[in-house]
């Protein structure tokens, strides 16, 4: 089995007896992502599946005997912790198992009272995340923000040689749907003096992808560029909420600090490696004079498959469109493949000095953007730096967020002769600083 295998739960005829699940945006039956989730309020957490407009209890599918029995003590659990941390022939053995379930309608009469209505459910963190870690793999968002600090030279000398990453703060990672509290810190206008404390005025988002670490590592042991994608159990959608003033002054020497760990946003459906397998295409090409990459980071393989056939959008509503009754405005749409290295490329790398991965650690890629202003994944290239506001409808303009706006990102994997399938939402509010 290879990570783009193709097999009968991605056929694009096969329907579930969940009349919801035909043509849904994200949760056809082909889809079936995990999450953590309380049905309603006063239960307890437990992991269920997505299929449609409902959540299938899969600790009821396991009391029922309806899972292979590796899976059934998993399938009990409070949190996706152990579910992650599967191999990938026993985790594609029970995607098999619940596509089975969920397309037979001899056993929709067994299965349907362990479904509950996702609209009445609360999702949660899939797992307690034990380290996350964020990349810069986005090389047109490397670009057009190195572009407005170094027009003739936007590419550091190391950014093709080297997937360059940083270490996040896991404690502050939310799923969708928590509001975001506008950060205090210290700012410095270039031409002031001296710095002040006080709430952000360049508040940005920043469009990533995100990726839940599988089995993992041990320390001193790397990851081979071949095994990479074993280790690798799912994707989300990710926000790295950004305060663009309190970033421009503190991150030299070091790095991003307090501009970037007071929220993160998460989508909270784990998307897995099989979903995606009919969504595989080849990493593009580097252009023409472009470094190789360094033989632990080059595989075969991975440059054919490694990449991933997904469309990313953001959407902003600020409180005045939701007063007049205006629809979300799209301030971008771009392919997901805009990224310098692959996903596999980005777990090696680190790991290669032996650094541990564990299950349930979370990667971002990076801002997703692109060459054309349709693509930027953020406001600080959209607004160019807050020198050219955005036009909103309704007459309002843009150079960073304000308080009440609701940044929500989503995305879409298709191809051709596949039914195409989602991400859930990772959308969140603003709210003013304390
Ligand atoms: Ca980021």
């Amino acid at each position: 089995m290879n990570w783009w295998t193709i097999d009968e739960t991605h056929d694009p005829a096969r329907a579930s007896w969940v009349p919801s699940a035909q043509g849904h945006h994200d949760f056809p039956i082909q889809n079936l992502p995990f999450a953590t989730f309380t049905p309603s309020s006063g239960d307890e957490s437990r992991i269920g599946v997505a299929i449609g407009d409902f959540i299938l209890d899969l600790a009821a599918v396991a009391d029922a005997g309806l899972v292979p029995t590796h899976v059934t003590g998993i399938c009990r659990d409070p949190t996706l912790a152990r579910l992650l941390a599967l191999p990938p022939e026993e985790r594609t053995a029970l995607r098999r198992a619940l596509s089975d379930l969920l397309s037979d309608v001899a056993r929709q009469s067994t299965v349907e009272p362990m479904l509950h209505p996702a609209d009445a459910c609360t999702l949660h963190l899939p797992t307690r995340i034990g380290d996350y870690t964020d990349f810069y793999v986005g090389i047109h968002h490397a670009g057009n923000v190195g572009r407005q600090f170094r027009p003739d030279n936007p590419l550091l000398p190391n950014y093709k040689h080297v997937p360059i990453g940083y270490h996040g703060r896991a404690s502050s990672i939310r799923p969708s749907g928590v509001p975001v509290v506008r950060p205090r810190g210290q700012r410095k206008a270039p031409d002031a003096d001296a710095p002040v404390f006080a709430p952000s005025a360049r508040l940005d988002y920043e469009l990533e992808m995100g990726v839940w670490i599988g089995p993992g590592n041990t320390l001193g042991e790397p990851i081979a560029i071949a095994d990479a994608a074993q280790h690798i159990a799912g994707f989300c959608l990710l926000n790295d909420w950004s305060a663009r003033d309190i970033q421009g002054w503190e991150y030299q020497p070091l790095g991003p600090f307090l501009a970037k760990n007071f929220h993160t946003t998460i989508s909270p459906w784990v998307v897995t490696p099989e979903a995606l397998a009919p969504f595989r295409i080849a990493q593009p090409l580097r252009p023409e004079g472009d470094p190789q990459p360094l033989p632990y980071l080059q595989l075969a393989d991975d440059q054919q498959h490694g990449s991933l056939a997904v469309t990313l959008e953001v959407h902003l509503t600020t409180p005045a469109m939701r007063d007049a009754g205006l629809p979300p405005h799209r301030l971008s749409s771009g392919p997901a493949s805009n990224m310098y290295w692959t996903v596999q490329q980005m777990v090696t790398h680190h790991a290669s000095n032996g650094c541990n991965l564990s299950p349930g650690d979370l990667l971002g890629t990076g801002t997703i953007s692109a060459p054309d202003r349709d693509g930027f994944g953020s406001l600080l290239e959209l607004s160019e730096g807050g020198r050219n506001p955005l036009a909103l409808p309704g007459g309002e303009t843009r150079t960073f967020l304000e308080d009440g706006d609701e940044v929500a990102l989503s995305a879409t994997a298709s191809a051709p002769g596949y039914v195409s399938i989602g991400f859930g939402e990772c959308r969140a509010r603003i709210t003013p600083a304390p």
